[in-house]
Parts: structure tokens; sequence; C-alpha cells
């Protein structure tokens, strides 16, 4: 009897569990999103080494910043030069940056948090 139960109750928590992978599935590639894999076509995009990007050291994924003043949780997407209001697929213009198109998950020596 104790075996049905338990039985019963692996397949039951099992089951739930497949249920839930589309879920995790969804939540994970939300956050893969989040950094754009393609740059908006016909903007102007700021490459790292390039013009202002070299002299403020901008990467295109903050997290790769060796500069000592850049800190966890700093990206283009949560400064005040990132121009929200002309975003296009995870990407804006900076005023910094000579209103290129610079990605959200970039960072530089000009980041200023919102
Ligand atoms: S100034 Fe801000 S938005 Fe512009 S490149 Fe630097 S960190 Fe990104």
């Amino acid at each position: 009897m104790e075996n049905n139960v338990s039985r019963r109750s692996f397949f039951k928590f099992g089951l739930m569990g497949i249920a839930a992978l589309p879920i995790v599935g969804k939540i994970s590639s939300a956050k893969a999103e989040a950094c754009p894999a393609k740059e908006p076509a016909g903007k102007q995009i700021q490459k790292e080494g390039e013009g202002m990007g070299k002299m403020q050291k901008f990467v295109a994924d903050a997290t790769k910043s060796k500069e000592p003043t850049y800190k966890a949780g700093q990206n283009c997407g949560n400064c005040k030069f990132y121009n929200k209001a002309k975003a296009d697929g995870g990407y804006a213009p900076c005023a910094m940056m000579a209103n290129k198109f610079v990605t959200t998950c970039g960072w530089c020596k000009a980041y200023k948090a919102v």
C-alpha cells in the first residue's frame, strides 16, 4: 500500500516537473532576449575600440569590462545616457557615443546611473 502511495507521488511530482519545463524554458529565453543578438538595421552602431567607444573603454558586454570603476549590474540599459525613447531591438542611441546605438548590455567609463 505504502509502495503504491510513494509510486503515485513519484509520478504525480514527476509529471508536474515535466509540465513546468516549458515555463522554465520561457523564463530562460526571456533572460537571453535581454541582450540583443542582432543589431538593428539602418542604425549606426557603436563598436568596441572605435571613436568615443575607444576613449571611454566601451564594451558590448558589460560583464567583460576590466575597468576598476565598473560595478556588477551596471549596463547601458540602466544608464542615464541610454535614450530609451528611441530604443530599437535592445539598442538605443547614447549621447556619450555621438548618438550611435549601443546595446542595452554594454558599458563604458561614462556610465551614470539613471
Ligand atoms: S554612457 Fe552609458 S549608455 Fe552610453 S555607452 Fe556608456 S554606459 Fe552605455
